[in-house]
């Protein structure tokens, strides 16, 4: 088994975790990390990852750390949302946000959450948020589209795009909604 520092995790995030109790990587974790966070081809491009594990094994840690990780080395333009996540309910996307909290506590990423069910306050400060940009978006596809054909949102600077229970998003009828999402993303970006 390895640790959590042999995955190349950078102080801030190791720090974080270890106050969340987290000791060492769960399977899941263990298998993704290093593969996100290496492997570029001559070009500096790396390929598209899926990944498959049982609800409750770690899978949000899986991405979410990598991401923090690629995010904090620089590179990604500021202001713009450099990474998408998608999630199939507002449940799922108030764990992420929740989860992303504790990780991302010592680093300066900034993030949104973006899902339905609330009133017309929260879409208007969801709008406000989405407009001004935050380094990771966590949304539910449903909300995040209306947000697209309602206001300025510039997807154009995604680099990592998180498709998180993507046979759920399918079972639910997302589909279409994830296929126009990704009409506004850039070609290039690591899903
Ligand atoms: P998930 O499968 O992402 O929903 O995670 C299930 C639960 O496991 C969450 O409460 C996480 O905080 C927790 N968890 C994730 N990774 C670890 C880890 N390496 N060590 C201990 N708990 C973890």
């Amino acid at each position: 088994m390895k640790s959590f520092e042999e995955l190349g995790l950078n102080e801030r995030i190791l720090q974080a975790i270890g106050e969340q109790g987290y000791e060492y990587p769960m399977p899941i974790q263990e298998a993704v990390i290093p593969v996100l966070l290496g492997n570029k081809d001559e070009n500096g491009w790396q390929g598209d990852l899926v990944a498959l594990a049982q609800t409750g094994t770690g899978k949000t840690a899986a991405y979410l750390l990598p991401v923090l990780e690629l995010l904090s080395r620089g590179g990604s333009p500021e202001n713009k949302v450099n990474a998408l996540v998608l999630v199939p309910t507002r449940e799922l996307a108030q764990q992420v946000d929740q989860l992303l909290a504790g990780f991302a506590y010592y680093q300066d990423t900034t993030w949104i959450a973006i899902y339905g069910g609330n009133d017309g306050v929260a879409f208007a400060q969801q709008q406000r948020a989405l407009e001004q940009g935050g380094d990771i978006a966590i949304a539910t596809p449903g909300r995040l589209l209306s947000l697209l054909r309602h206001c300025k949102v510039d997807l154009s600077h995604v680099d990592f795009l998180i498709l998180d229970e993507a046979d759920r998003m399918l079972d639910i009828g997302f589909y279409d909604d994830i296929m126009e999402i990704i009409s506004h993303l850039p070609k290039e970006r690591q899903t």
